[in-house]
């Protein structure tokens, strides 16, 4: 007994006490800054090299939703663009994700455009059941890692199931493929109401670089109400958490 304790005691508290507030490695990728001198050569120059047509062509922005964070504009522009290590970047409007030049302020969800029902029922207990759309199981790692020891987001009461019966709404990720396409629905229809839909990872949310692809159907997300965009190229446990924190409405 004494030397499990010992080993107990070794081992410490391996959680993360704070999920709002946690560091994070200096490769981390978040929430980016742009410059507001961009000439329009350079914005033209980013334009041309972004792989994802994340960088807006008339201002220079950048689309968190389609970005693959592969941090090209910023070694091209250091002293223009760079990737802040601010992982609070999911919102509840797609809009949001557009990050313009000269704006450094955090992003945040939309607090009005939260459906009422999500807090009042889901407050305290949430269970999710994913769905992989042709993904690249990237963005499904880090989902599993939200429920580990370190983040244990089923504190909070949230935790993945495996049958959607049981689930109050779906994460998808990948970019949706035609062959996900019809499994998708039936998942989502299995659920039942008020359902959530949350897209997870820049695939989910835009197609990434996949979405011109023949092999990919956008119909179900463009014919259904999105409550949460968590993005990221995969989309970090601490985004995905703090995210479903701010929409449930957990400080
Ligand atoms: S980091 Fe994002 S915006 Fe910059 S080049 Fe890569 S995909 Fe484009």
């Amino acid at each position: 007994m004494l030397k499990e304790i010992k080993i107990l005691k070794h081992h410490g508290k391996q959680y993360v006490k704070n999920l709002r507030n946690q560091p994070v490695s200096g490769l981390f990728r978040g929430r980016p800054e742009i410059s507001d001198n961009l000439t329009g050569h350079e914005i033209e120059n980013l334009f041309s090299l972004c792989p994802s047509g994340a960088i807006g062509s008339s201002d220079g922005s950048i689309d968190m939703g389609k970005c693959v964070f592969c941090r090209e504009c910023s070694f091209l522009l250091p002293d223009k663009i760079k990737f802040t290590s601010d992982f609070r970047i999911a919102v509840n409007r797609r809009e949001d994700l557009v990050i313009k030049p000269g704006v450094s302020s955090p992003v945040r969800i939309d607090e009005s455009g939260i459906r009422k029902e999500i807090r009042k029922i889901y407050r305290k207990s949430l269970k999710l059941r994913q769905v992989s759309a042709g993904g690249d199981n990237s963005c499904e790692m880090e989902l599993n890692a939200t429920g580990n020891v370190n983040f244990d987001f089923g504190r909070y009461g949230v935790e993945f199931v495996a049958s959607p019966r049981h689930a109050d709404g779906i994460v998808i990720t990948g970019p949706v493929t035609e062959n996900m396409a019809k499994a998708l629905q039936l998942t989502y229809e299995a659920v039942p109401e008020p359902k959530i839909i949350i897209l997870a990872g820049t695939d989910a949310i835009s197609g990434g670089m996949f979405s011109n692809s023949e092999a990919v159907s956008r119909k179900f997300i463009e014919e259904h109400h999105i409550d949460l965009f968590v993005p990221g190229n995969p989309a970090h446990p601490l985004t995905f958490i703090n995210g479903v924190m701010d929409l449930l409405g957990i400080r």
